[in-house]
């Protein structure tokens, strides 16, 4: 089996236990990580050496909540100005993800994968919508995913949004997706049941999914009480709150991810840690959106797994970090709200991601070799105590150097080594893009 040393490092192994490791070595062979010991101990012939400079190594980052899908946004200005998220959803992503074709995804997904590897990213948990080409369009995502080389777990947002047929569809492509990634059996591709939020999904619709859901033995990825129009058209039709109203149902459980939770109240933080439901806050896209601060502090003292995404607004996970620790210290004190969002990031989406997938997020022996080597030199006195402050105020601000997933070298001194043609894909995403927007 292939073999890579990465020495002169600092090794910041996060998890249960988290170290940091200096003089220390970490062997990588195959996909796994065969040992991590003091650099005397490894003697023997290797494939490849790497040595870290004094550098950074840690695992490679996880986004737990992502979409792909959004990539031609940028620099889209045919969207009206909108006042509320709901406008934001009218007027910008309901109008671009009917215009997604297969084509569209595949290279919608493809770009934010090579910008992952070139900021440390191996782990993604995707949210994807593409409401008139719905069937076949996670295996778009999965196609990049492998051509790429991350770990990927992929779901179809169900909505009654765009009438019956789609929603039949999107029921169709988690089903069926759910089924083939369980009997493909890879950990780098996984499969959640994805929905789109309460105030999209009929109870009808929802019913099904839960069912299918359970049959495909996988749990739900779900925007929940994002902005206070959910909450408030749940308790309109349904009597309820929307945590209530997806507990009643079926969906909460320890596969299952609430994405957002903005506007949850005690009640429904005590429904979450009951049946062990993850909370996946996105702060940079509530910003954007203007819909709210999640109380990280108060769902982190819940003892609820409370992880962290980016909600498409980038694939750099240290910018999340940062905008929960600012937003965090804004909704409360500056003495509040910091050791949450790094917990969130460093160790929850570990936990999180290691429900679908098996031995990553944390460097130790017999685990994946997803790896990131920090360009970061620490400036003053670095270990296990004082980790989190480097991480928010220097790492978050340095760049990824070189990026390792399943034992393979993605990215090196900053060069990417992708078997693909980068500024091909990338001038094939502009074109198509460009189409799309004539569509728009
Ligand atoms: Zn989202």
């Amino acid at each position: 089996m292939n073999t890579i040393l990465i020495k002169n490092g600092i090794i910041v192994t996060l998890g249960e236990n988290n170290k940091v490791l200096r003089g220390h070595a970490l062997l990588i062979e195959g996909n796994k990580i065969k040992k991590i010991a003091p650099e005397a101990e490894f003697t023997g012939k290797y494939d490849k050496v790497i040595d870290a400079h004094g550098r950074v190594v840690m695992p490679g980052f996880i986004n737990a909540h992502m979409h792909y899908y959004s990539t031609f946004s940028r620099g889209l200005g045919k969207a009206k100005p909108s006042t509320n998220f709901l406008e934001v959803l009218d007027n910008l992503w309901w109008r671009l993800d009917k215009k997604l074709t297969l084509e569209d995804t595949y290279y919608s997904a493809l770009i934010p994968m090579i910008e992952a590897v070139k900021h440390g990213t191996t782990t993604m948990i995707d949210h994807h919508a593409s409401p008139y080409h719905i069937l076949g369009s996670l295996h778009e995502i999965e196609k990049a995913s492998n051509l790429v080389g991350l770990r990927n777990s992929l779901c179809y947002e169900v909505s009654d949004r765009d009438g019956e047929q789609r929603a039949e569809e999107g029921l169709k492509e988690n089903y069926e997706f759910a089924k083939y990634a369980s009997r493909l059996n890879n950990n780098s591709i996984k499969a959640l049941f994805g929905l789109h939020a309460s105030f999209t999904v009929s109870d009808k619709t929802l019913g099904k999914a839960v069912e299918m859901a359970k049959d495909a033995g996988v749990g739900f990825h779900v925007h929940v009480a994002e902005g206070l129009a959910d909450v408030e058209k749940c308790q309109a039709e349904h009597g309820c709150r929307v945590i209530e109203r997806f507990h009643k149902a079926g969906v909460l459980g320890n596969k299952t991810i609430a994405a957002h939770c903005v506007h949850i109240n005690e009640h429904e933080m005590d429904l979450v840690k009951e049946t062990d439901t993850a909370i996946v806050q996105n702060p940079e896209s509530n910003a954007n959106n203007a819909i709210g601060t999640g109380d990280m502090v108060k769902i982190a003292a819940k003892g609820i797994l409370l992880g962290m995404g980016t909600d498409a607004m980038t694939v750099r996970m240290t910018n999340s970090l940062r905008m929960a620790v600012w937003m965090q210290h804004l909704t409360h004190d500056p003495s509040q709200g910091f050791m949450e969002p790094v917990n969130a990031l460093a160790f929850n989406n570990a936990k999180i991601a290691n429900r679908y997938f098996e031995g990553i997020g944390v460097l130790k022996e017999g685990y994946m070799a997803d790896i990131v080597i920090m360009d970061y030199l620490a400036p003053s006195p670095f270990d296990e105590n004082n980790f989190a402050g480097h991480l928010v105020f220097g790492m978050s601000d340095a760049i990824a150097d070189t990026t390792i997933a399943d034992g393979k070298v993605l990215m090196e001194n900053k060069v990417l080594k992708l078997n693909f043609d980068v500024e091909e894909a990338y001038a094939k995403s502009a074109e198509l893009a460009a189409k799309l927007w004539e569509r728009f």
